[in-house]
């Protein structure tokens, strides 16, 4: 069941016996599947042009992102940037191109966190976010051990931005916008299954070239969107968190645990969200982007 604003303030009357803290996976909305959409990022073959960069912020809307003009402007994901290229250089003259977006974990932390699951897992496995569901509370950010999910805190009708796959694209029968413009396929779209035999099958070919592991295939629980690093270059030194194999969103039933406990406060603080989110855009202005 996915509630939407309206079934919200209904499901807020009912019992709070009914109430409680439901299995992360009950909550991202349907069960993973090997076969779920995935992108394989290689750090190998990543040249650092950034065309994926302007590609994502036109696919989805948003502005070609550049502040100061320097090369690693952004250097991070924002309200208005979904997807960044950053680059690590080491003292010893290691160097190597990054990629950073949504890693689409296969247990979500956001969505387990999210209350009405404006966040979910769509069709194809895809975490995407409904902003008319959304209240803002912005627990998803907490949760997320990427540090994913950013808010726009300049608009009236404030949303999530995190990257979607490019969900209105794969919808069209195209690919996300970043793989389809990367001119040496340093990012790929497909299933997660055949991406990863991709990855082992290019690490047993060439085990100088490559770190023995695939990231994402067990981190977290596991993620759709996973990386190959440059051997003698560490995930970590690419910014990739250090995580253990199991699934984030104990962390964020424990959020869940906290905020239901008192269930007629949170209740009365959410109903007056959702009035004033409710409030805010209908008056807002719609999205562009290439859909
Ligand atoms: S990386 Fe963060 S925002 Fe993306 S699916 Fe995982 S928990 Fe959600
Ligand atoms: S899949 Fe789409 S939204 Fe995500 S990083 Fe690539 S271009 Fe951006
Ligand atoms: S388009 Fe491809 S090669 Fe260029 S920065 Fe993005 S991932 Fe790297």
């Amino acid at each position: 069941m996915r509630l939407d604003r309206r079934g919200f303030i209904a499901f807020m009357g009912a019992s709070a016996a009914g109430l409680s803290a439901r299995p992360a996976r009950a909550q991202s909305g349907r069960a993973p599947r090997a076969d779920d959409d995935a992108m394989l990022f290689d750090a190998t073959k990543c040249i650092g042009c950034k065309n994926c960069v302007h590609a994502c912020a036109d696919a989805n809307g948003l502005p070609r992102e550049s502040t100061s003009g320097l090369w690693h402007d952004p250097t991070d994901l924002n309200a208005e940037t979904k997807n960044i290229i950053m680059q690590f250089r080491g003292d010893d003259g290691r160097q190597s191109f990054v990629k950073r977006q949504c890693m689409h974990c296969i247990e979500p932390a956001c969505t387990a966190a999210c209350m009405i699951q404006a966040l979910h897992k769509d069709e194809n496995g895809v975490v995407v976010y409904d902003a008319n569901r959304c209240i803002g509370c912005r627990y998803c950010q907490v949760a997320c051990p990427f540090e994913v999910p950013k808010f726009q805190w300049g608009s009236n009708a404030a949303i999530i931005v995190k990257c979607e796959m490019c969900a209105h694209r794969v919808a069209d029968g195209r690919e996300p916008a970043c793989c389809e413009v990367c001119p040496t396929h340093a990012v790929i779209y497909g299933p997660r299954d055949q991406l990863l035999a991709d990855a082992h099958a290019r690490i047993a070919a060439a085990p100088d070239r490559y770190e023995p592991s695939v990231y994402g295939e067990h981190e977290a629980g596991g993620t759709q969107v996973m990386y190959l690093s440059k051997k003698g270059v560490s995930f970590q030194e690419l910014g990739l968190p250090a995580l253990g194999p199991e699934a984030v969103p104990a962390l964020s039933k424990k959020i869940q645990h906290t905020v239901y406990k008192g269930f007629i406060a949170p209740m009365a603080v959410y109903a007056g969200l959702v009035a004033a989110v409710f409030h805010a855009r209908r008056k807002a202005p719609e999205a562009g982007g290439d859909a």
